[in-house]
């Protein structure tokens, strides 16, 4: 990754686990050397043990997240979690279009795009996750759905609210499957994102070169250091791997080596 760019790594626990395995996930992030000054950290637990994480990890470097959140700020949203109930109990960092909530869930660039300008006028951090399905890719489409999601997504964005910003690319393809992007691959997709965001809005290159760009994909301690060494691989947004203190851990070490 670039020296200039702090990498960032995101552990998305989806819908797995519970309250034992909640608190013992929890107190091994606890447990392990993390230097904070070379890495951000954050987790992304179910709802119902967003709080009890928020509270083992408040001694800690590592910020806690939501999965996700509705768009309005309250009212007859029967199911729906607010901004404001999150940063009640000590969220700081949401994700939003996750290939999941596209695709398994039905959200729109619209929803995403309106879940992004919430969650900055709320103060959060944001990683916005774009990325290709298979097919898409088979057809020489990687580019194309990745730029068209960048300019969905962070449609009505200023240049301020890009340093709360964070992209995550997730080839669809390679999310829980245990199939990897190669890193020349990954760096590939990475740099055109870059070009996206330095060349496709109005905020111009500084901009652009300072949003921190992660890797997702089936990303683990293996081959995290191929990925993390490549110069626009600023970090990773890890599923399974996230599962287990010890593999999370060990892929953040990695990212903080990725800086030297
Ligand atoms: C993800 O959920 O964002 C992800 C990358 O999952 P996995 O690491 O399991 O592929």
């Amino acid at each position: 990754m670039s020296t200039s760019r702090k990498p960032f790594v995101g552990g998305n626990w989806k819908m797995n686990l519970h309250g034992s395995e909640v608190a013992e996930l929890a107190n091994g992030l606890t447990a392990l050397p993390l230097d904070a000054s070379k890495v951000d950290v954050a987790v992304f637990p179910a709802f119902p043990y967003l709080a009890q994480v928020a509270a083992v990890l408040k001694s800690t470097p590592i910020k806690v997240g939501a999965q996700n959140f509705y768009s309005q700020a309250n009212g007859a949203f029967t199911g729906e979690v607010s901004l404001s109930m999150l940063k009640d109990i000590g969220c700081e960092v949401v994700l939003v279009g996750h290939s999941e909530r596209r695709h398994v869930l039905g959200e729109t660039d619209e929803m995403i795009n309106a879940k992004v300008l919430a969650a900055l006028d709320a103060g959060f951090e944001v990683i916005l996750c774009v990325g290709e399905k298979i097919e898409q890719r088979e057809a020489g489409k990687t580019h194309q759905i990745n730029m068209a999601q960048l300019e969905y997504g962070l449609a009505g964005v200023n240049a301020d609210q890009m340093a709360r910003i964070t992209i995550a690319y997730e080839p669809v393809w390679a999310i829980g499957t245990g199939k990897t992007a190669t890193p020349e691959d990954a760096q590939e997709a990475h740099d055109r994102i870059r070009r996206c965001l330095n060349f496709g809005f109005d905020w111009g290159e500084d901009i652009g070169n300072a949003v921190r760009i992660q890797y997702g994909g089936s990303m683990k301690p293996s081959n995290a250091v191929d990925l993390l060494s490549q110069t626009d691989i600023d970090g990773g947004l890890i599923g399974g791997a996230s599962l287990k203190a010890s593999d999370f851990m060990a892929i953040v070490h990695a990212a903080e080596q990725s800086q030297a």
